[in-house]
């Protein structure tokens, strides 16, 4: 089995070189590849990211109960990301979360992708002001709710991510969608669910980003049989 999907791609590398498929069939196998790549246990490097893992990966199907992805600020001055992975990592269910990203775009894997750090505060907005609440209301929490931090944001809290923030985080999503098939309505800034700081609008930035990069898990996997 394993031999002959080897001579498959093999032939299918030889046929591209010969310019002899048609150029969705190489994204068809890019994107599938990508799929099998993200469900990957350990440490993966994913490509154009920096990344640390404090603790490495397992098997994505015993972390299925993260059906979203919440985009979190600190508060806290830049330089702090590390730390603070290290003390989640330490104790995984202290206040905090899962991922961690510095000004210079660094992430920290802190935890087991098991663990269910306590972030977020029982989504309890329920005024739609910037998504439909009724699907998030008391629903999008810390137990199915995958965090993200971005630090930085200190002493004034309305600075926004740095771009390198930016980048990282939109080059981690689809990493993070296809691991465990989060699609891109289920990714949420912390102040669309949750009612927070009236002086800046938390992980806004981030949310709208994230929506409109659009990424949809699965799409490989519908498509190669
Ligand atoms: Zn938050």
């Amino acid at each position: 089995m394993h031999g002959r999907s080897n001579v498959a791609r093999i032939i299918m590398a030889l046929l591209l070189v010969a310019g002899a498929l048609p150029q969705q069939a190489s994204a068809q196998q890019g994107a599938a590849g990508y799929a099998e790549f993200a469900r990957q246990s350990g440490e993966p490097r994913i490509p154009n990211l920096t990344i640390e893992y404090l603790h490495p990966l397992g098997n994505p199907d015993d972390a299925r109960h993260w059906k979203h992805i919440i985009a979190h600020q600190t508060e806290g001055p830049a330089g702090s990301a590390r730390s603070l992975a290290l003390q989640q990592s330490k104790t995984p269910t202290k206040r905090g979360v899962t991922i961690w990203v510095e000004t210079d775009g660094t992430v920290f894997w802190s935890t087991a992708e098991t663990a269910i750090p306590t972030h977020g505060d029982g989504a309890n907005r329920n005024d739609n002001k910037y998504v439909d609440n009724s699907k998030t209301y008391h629903i999008v929490v810390r137990t199915n709710s995958l965090g993200v931090e971005f630090v930085g944001n200190f002493p004034d809290v309305s600075r926004p991510v740095t771009s390198a923030q930016m980048q990282a985080w939109l080059t981690l999503l689809p990493f993070l969608q296809e691991r465990y098939r989060i699609p891109s309505e289920h990714i949420y800034a912390h102040n669309w669910i949750d009612f927070k700081d009236h002086r800046y609008c938390e992980g806004c930035e981030l949310g709208l980003a994230a929506r409109k990069l659009g990424y949809a898990p699965g799409r490989a996997a519908d498509t190669v049989r």
